[in-house]
């Protein structure tokens, strides 16, 4: 066994911050738990709206909602003029490509294991796919990338830094290296990675939700451009004509005490410290894949030391996944979610049921999901 959890007063201080779980909650990959905090700034800018109308309360929050486009930006090294808030992540990469108007047939080099509505988005846009090289992870191949950059440059990069099916960490400060090197632009998926894994390494863009490792409210996602970018987006309307470009692709209509509430997860995650919530979500990965590796005859798909914290079990032969987590759920107050493969088709075999602990996940949880598996 490695060393256990660590920081264990992260872990106090994340579940003490926030509404007792029904159950158990190992489902942070799709959707955290949101902070008292969180959740009553929301709920006081909704209430704002009633007493003040929906436009004079979000202008008077408009300091706190630059203050939160600021703090996002740092996380991906980026200023607040480069932050857009959106919808989801989803809706920032359609806002990204919709600004960028590659011509049709242009290559975009993701991963053989990219996130299928993604993959869906490039031919939506007329983009064409191409594969960039991996190990048998499913990991970028940092030599076979720079090969591929020399001999065939795509017109964009698109790394998904932790993918949605697989608690893999992808070499994204190798990857940035070689497309700055190349002269090619780096998009940087990180819905799975904010809150998670650094994604402060130079990406052109970096992309993300509020919902999962950040622990913020659903509905709101953030898109970061790098000036040099956002100057060739052209967005479907104009912005303000004061504000930065990057503001265009802010819907003028908005889920603004999401916003909010995100911007105040987002100081939470940073007051608690980056690095140190990173070792603990490492360590809770490492003893989450430590105790489920072959119990029932489920098998850990990721390596023990992937620092994430996201794990995934192939089932024993004939065994459904579905069927397991429903039951799970309904029987052990068990949350954890089933991926089937059409997730991510390019890389899957079948389905995996996905265990996604945050901060204060016990060993007790592990151990109560070991046993019902
Ligand atoms: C969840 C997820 C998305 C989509 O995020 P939404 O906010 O639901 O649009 C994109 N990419 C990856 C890797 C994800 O895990």
């Amino acid at each position: 066994m490695g060393p256990g959890l660590l920081h264990d007063d992260l872990g106090t201080a994340w579940r003490k911050a926030r509404p007792r779980p029904a159950g158990r909650h190992l489902d942070s990959a799709a959707s955290s738990r949101q902070s008292h905090r969180a959740l009553e700034a929301a709920a006081h800018h909704a209430r704002h709206e009633a007493e003040l109308g929906g436009y004079v309360a979000e202008a008077a929050a408009a300091d706190l909602l630059q203050q939160g486009r600021s703090v996002i930006g740092g996380l991906a090294g980026m200023a607040a003029a480069d932050v857009a808030f959106v919808g989801s992540a989803q809706s920032a990469l359609v806002a990204l490509l919709t600004g960028w108007r590659l011509p049709a047939g242009s290559r975009v080099a993701c991963l053989p294991g990219e996130y299928a509505p993604n993959v869906a988005q490039f031919r939506a846009f007329g983009l064409t796919p191409e594969h960039l090289p991996v190990d048998a992870a499913g990991r970028a191949d940092v030599e076979g990338v720079e090969r591929l950059l020399a001999a065939d440059p795509p017109s964009f990069v698109h790394l998904t830094q932790i993918p949605s099916h697989r608690g893999v960490l992808q070499p994204a400060a190798e990857v940035t290296a070689l497309c700055r090197a190349a002269g090619v632009p780096l998009v940087i998926d990180a819905a799975q990675a904010l809150g998670h894994a650094d994604v402060d390494l130079g990406a052109d863009v970096v992309y993300g939700t509020s919902r999962k490792w950040l622990a913020g409210p659903r509905g709101v996602g953030v898109l970061c451009v790098r000036p040099a970018l956002a100057a060739r987006l052209t967005p479907v309307l104009p912005g303000p004509e004061d504000e930065p470009p990057m503001r265009a692709f802010e819907s003028g209509e908005a889920y603004v005490a999401g916003r909010i509430g995100l911007v105040i997860a987002v100081g939470e995650h940073v007051a608690a410290g980056p690095d140190r919530v990173r070792e603990r979500l490492a360590s809770i990965g490492r003893t989450t894949r430590e105790l489920l590796d072959g119990v029932g005859g489920w098998r850990v798909v990721e390596p023990v030391d992937e620092p994430t914290a996201s794990t995934t079990l192939r089932p024993p032969d004939g065994v459904d996944v579905v069927g397991v987590r429903s039951h799970l759920l309904t029987e052990h107050g068990i949350v954890v979610s089933a991926i089937g493969p059409g997730r991510a088709p390019g890389e899957m075999t079948g389905p995996v049921l996905r265990v996604s602990p945050h901060l204060d996940v016990e060993l007790e949880d592990l151990e109560a999901l070991a046993a019902a598996l």
